[in-house]
């Protein structure tokens, strides 16, 4: 059962529409991180994690504003924090221009024939994960988690 938040800002609700300010993309990436931390170290949506990122956010700016693709674009590569993304492919479409993960550029995934001649086989991203072939691939579900990373030291201790 899921518990109204007295907080919820709703687009519908127009008391005090100028009101909000957009926080800082540290202050999103560090909400982000402790969110994947927390008890609830797994969310199945863009937009159960939003929730919780935007109300840690709220905690140190009540009028902070934040957007899913904002979010996302964020913590794609964020050291700590896992999205894993579900594609869906849509045959006889193009691949898109940009990522539609990240929004960062993609360039050609590149193949050597045996004649020496190069194909181009698809897209990747620079940024992230993301690729597509041929068909256009686009994401239709993230979910976002704890990243299991190895303790990296760059520091000599012991
Ligand atoms: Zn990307």
């Amino acid at each position: 059962m899921p518990a109204k938040e007295a907080t919820d800002v709703r687009p519908s609700e127009r008391r005090r529409p100028m009101n909000f300010s957009r926080p800082a993309d540290d202050l999103v990436r560090r909400a982000a991180r402790r969110a994947v931390r927390g008890g609830k170290a797994s969310f199945p949506s863009q937009a159960s994690f939003l929730r919780a990122v935007v109300g840690a956010v709220r905690a140190e700016d009540p009028r902070a504003a934040l957007g899913g693709v904002r979010l996302r674009r964020l913590v794609v590569g964020l050291p700590g924090v896992r999205i894993s993304v579900r594609y869906s492919e849509r045959p006889g479409r193009p691949p898109p221009s940009e990522c539609p993960v990240c929004g960062s550029d993609l360039v050609p995934i590149r193949n050597r024939t045996l004649s020496g001649d190069t194909i181009v086989l698809g897209q990747r991203c620079e940024r992230c994960d993301y690729w597509s072939h041929t068909h256009r691939r686009m994401p239709v579900r993230y979910s976002f988690s704890r990243a299991v990373s190895t303790p990296r030291r760059t520091r000599g201790a012991g």
